[in-house]
């Protein structure tokens, strides 16, 4: 996707969207969010825009196994 290329069409029609969204924990500022849109088929993908707080998302956030994927409730503590 942020080759420009959209990885569920091929289309050349993706678009960088800065999201109004953000992910928020308590020990942390709320992580804005960087979206690339497809305009052909319209999926969506996003990511956190500022990497330094990706740490910090791992130390506030519960890690997602195929063991706990079943039993989340609020992943973000
Ligand atoms: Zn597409």
């Amino acid at each position: 996707m942020k080759t420009g290329i959209c990885p569920k069409c091929s289309a050349r029609e993706v678009y960088a969207v800065t999201s109004s969204d953000s992910i928020p924990a308590r020990s942390i500022r709320p992580a804005t969010l960087s979206q690339f849109v497809c305009a052909s088929c319209g999926f969506v993908e996003r990511y956190v825009q500022d990497a330094e707080l990706l740490p910090k998302i791992k130390q506030a956030a519960q890690k997602i196994s195929a063991e706990n994927v079943l039993n989340l409730e609020d992943p973000i503590r």
